[in-house]
């Protein structure tokens, strides 16, 4: 992972061209601990880039391996994904005829913006831009302006501008936990001008003091969102609503989406802020509720039991069935069949449903209620 960062970056660009008070924002707030998801993240980073360069390590190397830095182990699920993103990579060089690349390097439009791209390759027509994302929240390479700040910065660089240079730019993200191929997107030359100069003139804004807050899809992640007014204007207005304003389901849902992850980034801000001795009126920390008394060392106390004739096994622990998926992956194991000895036994239960954009990957399951029982539902809370 980039150790160098400039105040601009890649990933926040899209927020830094379409917000021009974010920064000025953020200088009041620490900044955020890092959060288990990103930490993974990282490691798998590191893991690609490691097979990648090697070209001759398999992911599957990684299980079991731990990361002090980034606080996690590496599961077969999570190599897998680094196989899967390797795997899109690879066809994505065949087909358009990359012949070399460099990973993590650094590069720069100016002193303040750039940083380092995944992955930069080349042939000799087209060259790449490559990103690698392994969270679940769909990222998309059209009009990046992720993928510009690194075509532009590379385009610019003394080492590698040249191999870019008249070729196709094209930017490309691989996303396994989305699609086990790359999603591609090829800049014009006119497109990348256009983007160069609203980069750089809204980066002279935020240098200059900023400018308003703009909420959009890039406030998801702004450090500044727990004390940007503008945030904090839509919530008033939501809570200032008179009760006779008669607000459809799809209106309200949509506030809804746009104020939940504020009210919780608003909530850890203030606990972090109070855990390092702030004074909020009206709030103060208390303790948990105790988890109870816990086992020091289950080991010993186990050994101790264990030699206690008074007990029996039955006495100090819970016996309990595993679950089907776990007794198939033990039968694989005793090369048992799983299915001939316990189909009759398994069923699949559906655990409800749950809300979700009408864009969204899954398909829509037939309702519950009719349209009538819906009608006398709603017509109570009327
Ligand atoms: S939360 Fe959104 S509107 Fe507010 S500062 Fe951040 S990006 Fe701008």
């Amino acid at each position: 992972m980039p150790e160098l960062h400039l105040k601009y970056g890649g990933s926040t660009m899209a927020r830094t061209v379409n917000c021009h008070a974010w920064t000025r924002l953020s200088e009041r707030i620490q900044k955020p601990a890092v959060n288990g998801a990103a930490n993974r993240g990282s490691f798998l980073h590191d893991i690609a880039e490691t097979c990648i360069l090697a070209q001759n390590i398999p992911a599957s190397d990684f299980v079991g391996h731990y990361s002090e830095k980034w606080d996690y182990l590496i599961s077969e699920e999570d190599a897998a994904e680094v196989e899967t993103a390797l795997n899109a990579a690879s066809k994505l060089f065949n087909e358009y005829g990359i012949k070399d690349y460099i990973t993590e390097e650094f590069v720069k439009i100016n002193d303040l913006i750039g940083g380092s791209a995944d992955v930069i390759a080349w042939g000799d027509t087209h060259a790449i831009i490559l990103d690698w994302k392994f969270g679940f929240n769909e990222v998309s390479p059209i009009q990046s302006w992720q993928g510009a700040t690194y075509a532009l910065s590379a385009l610019y660089s003394d080492t590698i501008g040249d191999k870019l240079e008249g070729k196709k730019i094209l930017f490309a993200i691989i996303q396994p936990k989305v699609s086990d191929t790359a999603q591609v997107y090829e800049f014009t030359d006119r497109e990348l001008d256009e983007m160069e100069d609203q980069i750089l003139t809204s980066v002279q804004i935020h240098e200059e003091g900023g400018g308003e807050a703009t909420p959009g899809e890039w406030c998801q992640f702004c450090p500044a969102g727990p004390v940007c007014p503008s945030k904090i204007m839509q919530a008033q207005a939501a809570v200032r609503l008179p009760k006779d304003v008669s607000m459809d389901l799809e209106t309200a849902l949509a506030l809804a989406e746009q104020l939940e992850p504020w009210v919780r980034e608003v909530r850890k801000f203030a606990h972090e802020m109070l855990e390092q001795g702030a004074e909020i009126p009206g709030w103060k920390l208390v303790a948990r509720k105790s988890a109870g008394r816990t086992w020091v060392d289950e080991k010993q106390a186990l050994a101790r039991l264990k030699a206690m004739r008074k007990v029996k096994l039955e006495d100090y622990c819970d016996i309990k069935l595993k679950s089907a998926p776990q007794i198939e992956k033990l039968c694989k194991t005793k090369k048992i069949d799983f299915q001939k000895e316990f189909s009759d036994l398994v069923e699949t239960k559906s655990s409800g449903t749950t809300l979700a954009p009408a864009d969204d990957k899954r398909p829509a399951v037939s309702a519950l209620l009719t349209q009538g029982e819906v009608t006398a539902a709603l017509s109570k809370i009327a």
